[in-house]
Formats: structure tokens, C-alpha cells, sequence
């Protein structure tokens, strides 16, 4: 489809990337960003993303799913709130699923197959600084969020339905938002800021198939794929500011 066709850059980085969703090569450290697509209205609008616009996008489907939530008895407002709450804790479980079993999956050889996971998190890893694709932009977030909002549907049925995909979108928004912090907060303050960025960078540049989860490493400790001592965090912290010097 001529409207999707893919820049002669990104061909060429997909054939000489080895499936492996890991640290960068040698060739890519030295750049920020590669074009993915020719079309410039897809490469601007649907493959790339500002860092606010999933806040834009999903922000009135949250705010809705709570207004939705302050209807009826107090009763139902209660549970109702914790079913928002329901949404945003289970999204902490759909990252971390996602990342490990679908993200970091090994594709097969050739080109198909190899494009759809490099697209996915293989990018991701090769250029982690790429702001422009750091948050998830529209191609790959609305076709997750509809996924989910019909299993919730079926799940939950109409009357809780707002509420339950709310808290979910809720979830999302701060998991995006922790993940961009993660890679361009460079110095933070607190200590939830630099555990999350610490954890995620030895995810990056150390541990590949462990620290799967961004915004809280409950579900790592729980599944035994959590990852921290000094000398990594030491490691994974020089590579992280050593790419973060390539010019943007
Ligand atoms: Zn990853
Ligand atoms: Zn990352």
C-alpha cells in the first residue's frame, strides 16, 4: 500500500537488525531517530507522537469514565470509584503482559515478520531516545485501546463499562507518561522518579528480558524477572548518558 511504504532507512535498519530486542548496535547508538514512513501525514500525525497527545486523546474518555462513576446510590459511587481504581491497578498487569510476552518476542527472519516487532519495541530499543516515538502513537495506541475496551465490554457489560475503561485509560496514560519520564526526566528528584528510571535503564542497556514492568516493579518482583544491584545500575546509568549526548 503505497500510502504506507516505508522509508529506504527504515528497510534498511529492519534487514540488518537480528530480531533480538536488546541494546542498540554500534550504528544506531550514533543516531537519535530514523523516518519510518514516506508518507509525511502518517510518519507526523499517525506514527509518531507528541508527548501530550495520548493526554488529549484519552483524557476525556477518563474524565468521563469518572463522571459516569458519580451516578446513582452512594453505594454504587463506592464501588463504582474502586472499580476505577480496578482499572488503573490492572493496567500495571497489561504493561507488564505486553512488554514481556508481546514486545520482546522473537520474530522469525524475514522482512514481514521482522518489521511488525521492530515497529512494536525493536525501534524502542535500537533508538531510545527518540522522543517522537516514545509515547505510543495513535497507529499502535488506538488499536490496543479498542482491543481492550471490547474484552472489558464483554467483560463488564454497559453499566460499568465507562468506569472500568476509564481507570484503564487512566493506567495507560500513566504508564506512558512514567516511560518518557524514564528516558527524558534525566535527573530526577524523588525517589520513585529514580527508581523507575534506573530500573528501566538496566532493562535497556543490561538486563533485556528482566525489569519488564515501567511504572511499578511489583509485577517483576512478584514473577521473578526483577533486576538491581549497584554495579548494574552503575552500568546501565553510563550507557544511558552516554546515548542521551547524540544530538536530537
Ligand atoms: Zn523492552
Ligand atoms: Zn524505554
Amino acid at each position: 500500500m503505497k500510502f504506507m511504504e516505508y522509508t529506504t532507512e527504515l528497510v534498511d535498519a529492519v534487514n540488518e537488525w537480528d530480531g533480538k530486542v536488546e541494546g542498540p548496535s554500534e550504528k544506531n547508538r550514533k543516531v537519535n531517530r530514523l523516518r519510518v514512513y514516506k508518507n509525511s501525514f502518517v510518519e507526523n500525525f499517525l506514527a509518531t507522537s507528541h508527548v501530550l497527545t495520548p493526554g488529549l486523546v484519552f483524557g476525556p474518555f477518563i474524565l468521563y469514565g469518572l463522571y459516569e462513576s458519580f451516578h446513582g446510590t452512594s453505594a454504587q459511587i463506592m464501588t463504582k470509584l474502586a472499580i476505577f481504581a480496578l482499572g488503573i491497578f490492572g493496567f500495571t498487569i497489561i504493561e507488564y503482559v505486553i512488554h514481556r510476552w508481546g514486545f520482546h518476542y522473537k520474530p522469525g527472519k524475514e522482512f514481514n515478520s521482522k518489521v511488525i516487532l521492530f515497529l512494536l519495541h525493536g525501534y524502542h530499543h535500537q533508538f531510545p531516545n527518540d522522543k517522537t516515538r516514545l509515547v505510543a502513537p495513535p497507529l499502535m495506541a488506538w488499536p490496543i485501546a479498542f482491543a481492550i475496551g471490547l474484552g472489558y465490554w464483554a467483560m463488564s457489560g454497559p453499566e460499568y463499562f465507562w468506569t472500568l475503561f476509564g481507570g484503564t485509560l487512566a493506567g495507560y496514560l500513566f504508564y506512558d507518561w512514567s516511560h518518557y519520564y524514564t528516558h527524558h526526566a534525566r535527573n530526577p528528584k524523588f525517589f520513585y522518579g529514580k527508581m523507575i528510571r534506573k530500573a528501566h535503564m538496566i532493562h535497556h542497556y543490561k538486563l533485556y528480558h528482566l525489569n519488564m514492568g515501567i511504572c511499578t516493579p511489583l509485577w517483576d518482583h512478584v514473577l521473578g524477572t526483577s533486576a538491581w544491584t549497584d554495579d548494574l545500575v552503575k552500568e546501565a546509568m553510563e550507557m544511558a548518558l552516554e546515548l542521551e549526548k547524540v544530538p536530537e
